[in-house]
């Protein structure tokens, strides 16, 4: 395989999975919530608010996500996920 062909495969790999990660989306489980705010303070733009009074977190911009998965490497209860619409 040529220098150039390698190239070549190896962005249609990296677009392919651009293209998958741009479609993530997150899945919350809030019975699984028990409020440690890990979420809340590693989330770069906010998505998510402490409801203080019920002890769990609300999802509130999810518009603003970016995917980086942060929330989701964070939360010690599985109650956050990143997944395919409907997957
Ligand atoms: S995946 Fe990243 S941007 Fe999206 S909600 Fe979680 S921490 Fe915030
Ligand atoms: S990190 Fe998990 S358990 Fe903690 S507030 Fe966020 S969703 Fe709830």
């Amino acid at each position: 395989m040529t220098d150039r062909t390698t190239l070549r495969s190896l962005l249609a790999e990296h677009w392919k999975l651009a293209r998958t990660l741009r479609r993530l989306e997150i899945h919350f489980y809030p019975e699984r919530c028990t409020g440690v705010w890990e979420c809340y303070e590693v989330c770069p733009v906010e998505c998510w608010a402490p409801d203080y009074e019920h002890h769990v977190v609300v999802f509130h911009h999810g518009e603003r996500c970016i995917a980086c998965g942060a929330c989701v490497l964070q939360c010690p209860e599985g109650a956050i996920k990143l997944e395919l619409p409907n997957g």
